[in-house]
Order: structure tokens, then sequence, then C-alpha cells
């Protein structure tokens, strides 16, 4: 079986696990600070905010920014739940625009005509690990005043000339097992403003700044000393992961590109896509991912129902037309690109889909 997933741990998160057990201090510590300080230098912010997820740093970096009930907040339907969710936690309404069908991510053409008086902030999702156009959406931001938050969860690493994502805003990683890097549950929040990251850092400790003096409402949302001590050996790993990431999708495209009916990913001129998903569009979706489950390749959808569609979200009244978004979560399936799958499993992978007989059927 080539699984579509597979984190990589060695020797090396097990001993870092095992200092952090045998030091006694397993909660938020010495290693969350240690952890925070290198990934704000990766991303090239001035701060990090470590969190217990994706999720906790999509919310906390909304609340840290001042968005609650009322406010509305540009996203897309093309993504994973909690892009959706974590604005609905704060009372704010997402409200979905359409997506470019080539890069999977907001179509900056189309943001516009969302904003209303009660639009607060953008969250642009990098898909897959591909930037979305950060710069036409900073500068809508810019023209009308709103808030970037980046959904950086697939994207450690994806920049734009150079600029890593999660610098143009505030950005909110997760290092969920599936993603580029792992510290088993996790997130990060990275900003350039220290009003921001103070808040964050209260948000995620009940409020306060003070041991028992509490400011705010606030949450739990603390890491432990145990995942950062994961994270600070996955981040050192990070620029091999990506480049194995980046050398199996060139193989991939070489494989498949000449094969009609397939579309592969593109990259955009002056992105870096880090490729947390390899994932091509075709119109016997469905059938192309029951016959290669059949013969040991796993692949995996994302996301088959976009999040307007979702039943809770029928249930608030969504009934939004996303023509871009609706086609792509029929057509697209991802296919084993993570730095475990070998040149022979790409071998593999490519054979079977040049020797299917279900295409254009
Ligand atoms: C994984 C993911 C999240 C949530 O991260 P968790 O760590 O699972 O909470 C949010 N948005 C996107 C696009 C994701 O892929």
């Amino acid at each position: 079986m080539i699984p579509i997933a597979k984190p990589q741990l060695d020797q090396a998160e097990i001993d870092a696990v095992s200092d952090v057990l045998r030091s006694g201090i397993i909660a938020e510590g010495q290693r969350v600070a240690q952890f925070e300080e290198a990934f704000a230098e990766y991303t090239g912010t001035d701060h990090a905010v470590a969190v217990n997820s994706g999720t906790a740093a999509l919310h906390a970096a909304l609340l840290a920014h001042g968005i609650g009930r009322g406010d509305e907040v540009i996203t897309s339907s093309f993504s994973f739940i909690a892009t959706g969710n974590s604005v609905l936690f704060t009372g704010a309404r997402p409200v979905f625009a359409d997506i470019c069908a080539d890069t999977f991510n907001l179509d900056p053409k189309l943001i516009e005509e969302k904003i209303t008086p009660a639009t607060k902030a953008i969250i642009p999702v990098h898909l897959y690990g591909h930037p979305a156009d950060m710069e036409a959406i900073r500068d809508i931001a810019e023209d009308h005043d709103l808030i970037l938050i980046e959904d950086t969860c697939q994207a450690h690493g994806a920049a734009l000339s150079a600029k890593k994502v999660g610098s143009f805003g505030t950005g909110a990683f997760s290092f969920y097992p599936t993603k580029n890097m792992t510290t088993s549950e996790g997130g990060m929040i990275t900003t350039n403003s220290r009003e921001v990251a103070e808040r964050a850092r209260m948000i995620r400790s009940h409020g306060s700044k003070q041991r028992y003096l509490h400011e705010m409402l606030g949450y739990n949302l603390r890491m432990t000393d145990i995942s950062a001590a994961i994270g600070l050996v996955q981040l050192g790993k990070l620029a091999e992961y990506t480049s194995a990431r980046e050398h199996n999708a060139a193989l991939l495209s070489k494989g498949l590109r000449a094969i009609e009916g397939i579309q592969c990913p593109i990259v955009r001129p002056g992105c870096r896509h880090v490729f947390h998903q390899y994932t091509i569009r075709i119109r016997e979706r469905d059938a192309l991912a029951d016959y290669l489950k059949g013969i040991g390749i796993g692949t995996g959808i994302y996301y088959p129902i976009p999040i307007h569609r979702q039943p809770y979200y029928k249930e608030l009244g969504y009934n939004d037309s996303l023509l871009v978004t609706e086609k792509a979560s029929r057509e697209v399936i991802s296919l084993p690109v993570h730095p475990g799958v070998t040149e022979e499993d790409i071998a593999t992978i490519v054979d079977a889909i040049s020797n299917w007989g279900g295409l254009r059927c």
C-alpha cells in the first residue's frame, strides 16, 4: 500500500520527547518558547505564538484581531471545515468567494463584490501548499482597510517572490500529523504585530498575562513542551521534506502530463508550491479513486463537499452558488507525494494511471 500521508518520525523525535518526559516539565515551558522563536525566524515574522491546533490558531488569530458578532469575513469554501468554523466560533459570519480553477485558491477578482460595510477580514487559504495571490489580495485588504489572516495550515514554507506565507498578514499554521511538518496536534500564529501576538497569548491562556489575573475571555489553547520538542526536530527537517515533495511532484507531472483528460497541478510564476498535496483534476475522479484503491495506491479527495454545501451551513441558511468551487469538488483527487514516497512508488502510480482503461468512458 502506498499511503496518501505518512508522518516522518525517527529516533530524533523519540529522543526529544524522552528528554521532555525526563525533565518533568511537560506542559507549556521552555521548548514551546524555543519552538516559537525558531518558527518566527523560519517564516520571517517578528512573533510566533504556539497553540494546540491549526483550528485554534485560526480562532485565536481572529479573536486577537477583535473579530466577532456582526462582522463578516471573506474566505474560500474550498477548504477544510475549520476555515469556516473558526469564523463562526467568534460569532462572525464567513462569506464565501469563488476560487481560481487552476490554483484552487481565492480568485482576487471575485473578492471585492463580496465586501459590505460589515466586512472586517479576508482569509485566503494557501490550498495544497500553493500560495494564494497575496499581492492582489493584500492590495484589496489595504484599499478597504481589511484585516488579512492567512490559512497557512497546508503551506509551511510556501512563498511568493521569496516572501513566505504567514508573513503577509497574520498566519495560522497546523502541525497535524498529515501536514508538511508535525507536532502530533499543534498550531502556530505568526504576526509582525506585537499587539496581536500579545492578545493571542492571552486568548491562549484564559485571558491572562499574569497568573490568576484575567483581563479578557480566553481559552486553554496551549501547546505542550512534548509537542514543541517534536516540532523543533521537524522544523529542522522541513527543508529536506519540502525538497522531497517538490521532487516527487515533478516526477508525477513528468509522467502524467501527457495523459489526455488529466490536469496536473500548476505553479504560478514567482511562487513556491510546497506540495502539501499533489492534486490533479479528472472528470472520472471517483472511478479513478476506486481503481487506485483496488491496486494499493492511496488517494485523497480534498474536499468532496465545499464548506457552504455542508449540512450545518445549509441549516445556517447558506445557499451560495460557487460554480468553480463546486466543479473542483467533483474533479479533484490527490496522489501520494509526501517524503516517504519513493521513485519506485512514483513509477508504480504513473504506470497504473497510464494503463487505466477508465478515461473518457
Ligand atoms: C488542517 C487544516 C486546518 C485545521 O488544522 P488542525 O490542526 O487540524 O486543527 C485548517 N485549515 C486547513 C486548510 C487545513 O488543512
